[in-house]
């Protein structure tokens, strides 16, 4: 049964240049889609990612992952949505791909946040007037 693990990667200089997206598809028949990909100035390499595969290919593929220096996590560490600053005007919502940010209460126009569906890919981030949306990344 094939299943789907978003991935956030994060690798150094040194790790930059291997093909690993190739070695993913390649060698662990997984399906990749990505949906952030940035090297900073630094030449650090962040990659935001979904994986879709065979479980075992996934485990596979994340025991060839720890063999390099790539840092990997899988829980939401890059896009911080501040309630606070959240005016509910709703911009954000289209350029979500995921519906992470969507009215959680139509009704009374009351925005949520579901960390668990973001992909980090910061569509969020310009779209926001009242710079509610923010990464560290
Ligand atoms: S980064 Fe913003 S636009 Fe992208 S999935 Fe997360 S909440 Fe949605
Ligand atoms: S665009 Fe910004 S202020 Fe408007 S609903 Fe989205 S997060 Fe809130």
């Amino acid at each position: 049964m094939s299943v789907t693990k978003k991935l956030y990667l994060y690798f150094p200089k040194s790790e930059t240049e291997k093909p690993i997206v190739y070695k993913l598809v390649k060698d662990f028949d997984l399906v990749i889609n990505i949906f952030r990909a940035k090297v900073t100035p630094e030449e650090e390499g962040y990659l935001s990612l979904d994986v879709t595969g065979e479980a075992a290919n996934i485990e596979r593929a994340l025991a060839y992952l720890s063999t390099l220096e790539v840092n990997i996590h899988a829980g939401n560490k890059g896009l911080h949505w501040d309630k606070e600053r959240c005016a509910h005007c709703g911009a954000c919502v289209v350029h979500c791909p995921t519906g992470a940010l969507a009215f959680a209460d139509q009704a009374r126009r009351q925005l949520g946040f579901t960390e668990d569906l973001c992909v980090e890919c910061h569509a969020c981030i310009p779209a926001c007037p009242f710079g509610a949306c923010t990464s560290s990344f």
